[in-house]
């Protein structure tokens, strides 16, 4: 079986819609993954954020944004009466259920169940329409299967035991309609897989069934070399390995939510990048191997602090490393990028939920100094050790920006700098010119 996912702009508007069942049709099983209509987990954080601030005046008004357009949706969407009926229940319902919300305490968990609100609907109305054009279709709930555990991992144990029996029982269905994004967390509340985390459910799922391959269909033709909203001329990438994708998305490039490939690989589940509005375009694959052996693109990853920690003896004593790490591992703080010298290390983390206490720790055995809005900017590709050149073509592009760290050798496919953020455009464009 393969699974299909289509984000935002895929299922964006009722002819959309149209063409994905379109896009689906065929004589195999298939498991489809939805994102929210666009626009709409936007909408709903910015209804949480009124919520959470009490206002109820302003929230209201941003509801009745968000759920209008969505009747003109549905009646544009079906051809039958009976259709349209039922998918003006569907909204009224959701629409109901978002307004009971106000006037009442509205915390975290609140939030995250508004913002599950956003799949609910796309699927809903995606699956009615299915039945109305003669699919035989099921929608299966996300919230039965999809799990993440205390630390907000996905338990692809847990998703396997559950989704496989589900699939099995539906022996007549062709195609399974699921929910990207949401997940029950480990208290069994309503949760998520972070913005983007569409891409993600769809590997998950992808490897809990041991799909064929996962496709990913979105608003671009592929993995571009370089990131499309910032630099001109990029270009898809035909093959990526799973290595240098997960790389990439990792370190900025949109089109992937940053975990998508490592369900993928651990069972060698190729990923498909597709382009709904252009379905004839190669797109990108992503796999165990490429035969390309050169700088593949580039990618870019903002929100990053840099924190220096010197050690307060004169060399970096035994010791010293471990201490560091453990104060960023007691605080469950991943960190990004390394570089060491005789005398300091320097790190950067992109989650400052613990920031004062990591350094309130770390300044009772070292000196430390931060500096906020860096950015890395991570080169990949195969950076063979045979083939000499690429770093000096690298930094030969980069000559006019100042570098606060770099970083090579770590692994075999990538080359990453880290930047203040406001010489990221000029960053990207350089390297456009002087690499490819
Ligand atoms: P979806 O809603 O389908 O998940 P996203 O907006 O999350 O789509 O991802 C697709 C977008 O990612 C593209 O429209 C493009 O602007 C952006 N993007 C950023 N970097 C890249 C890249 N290297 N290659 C392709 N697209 C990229
Ligand atoms: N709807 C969610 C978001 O906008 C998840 C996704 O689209 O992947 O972040
Ligand atoms: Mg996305």
């Amino acid at each position: 079986m393969k699974v299909l996912k289509f984000g935002g702009t895929s299922v964006g508007k009722p002819e959309r819609m149209h063409s994905i069942a379109n896009l689906i049709k065929g004589n195999d099983k298939k498991l489809i993954v939805l994102s929210a209509v666009s626009g709409t987990t936007n909408a709903l954080v910015a209804i949480s954020e009124a919520l959470s601030a009490n206002d109820s005046e302003k929230g209201m008004k941003l509801i009745d944004e968000l759920f209008k357009p969505y009747f003109n949706f549905v009646d544009q969407l079906f051809s039958t009466t009976e259709a349209k009926k039922n998918g003006q229940k569907i909204i009224d319902i959701h629409y109901e259920f978002v307004k009971s919300f106000l006037n009442k305490s509205f915390g975290e968990k609140e939030t995250k169940i508004i913002l599950a609100e956003g799949e609910l609907i796309s699927t809903a109305l995606f699956q009615e329409y299915l039945l109305e054009i003669g699919y035989k279709s099921v929608l299966l709930p996300a919230l039965d299967f999809m799990k993440i555990d205390e630390d907000n991992e996905p338990v692809l144990t847990h998703i396997e035991d559950k989704l496989n029996p589900i699939i099995a029982k539906h022996t007549d269905a062709q195609y399974f309609i699921t929910q990207g994004f949401i997940a029950r967390n480990s208290n069994g509340e309503i949760d998520n897989l972070k913005r983007g985390g569409s891409d993600y459910t769809a590997s998950l799922v992808g490897a809990a069934i041991r799909a064929e391959e996962v496709q990913i269909w979105t608003d671009i033709d592929g993995m571009h070399n370089n990131d499309p909203r910032i630099v001109k001329n990029t270009f898809p990438i035909a093959a990526l390995t799973f290595d240098e994708a997960a790389e990439l998305a990792y370190f900025g490039a949109k089109i992937l939510h940053p975990s998508t490939i490592l369900p993928a690989k651990k069972y060698a589940i190729p990923v498909r990048l597709l382009n709904t509005m252009q379905p004839e375009a190669k797109g990108t694959v992503i796999a165990d191997q490429t035969s390309d052996r050169d700088i593949k693109a580039i990618a870019a990853k903002d929100n990053l602090i840099a924190i220096k920690i010197k050690s307060t003896r004169m060399l970096l004593a035994y010791g010293f490393l471990r201490r560091v790490f453990e104060v960023f591992e007691k605080y469950k703080t991943p960190i990004d990028m390394i570089t060491t010298s005789e005398v300091a290390v320097s790190v950067t983390i992109d989650d400052d939920k613990n920031l004062i206490n990591i350094l309130e720790e770390l300044k009772s055995f070292c000196t430390v100094e931060v500096d906020k809005n860096q950015t890395i900017v991570c080169i990949v590709g195969d950076f063979l050790e045979d083939k000499p050149g690429l770093v000096k073509k690298i930094f030969d592009a980069l000559k006019a920006i100042p570098i606060r760290m770099i970083s090579y050798g770590g692994s075999k496919n990538n080359v990453s700098v880290l930047i203040n953020t406001q010489h990221k455009n000029d960053a990207l464009n350089a390297l456009n010119e002087g690499v490819f």
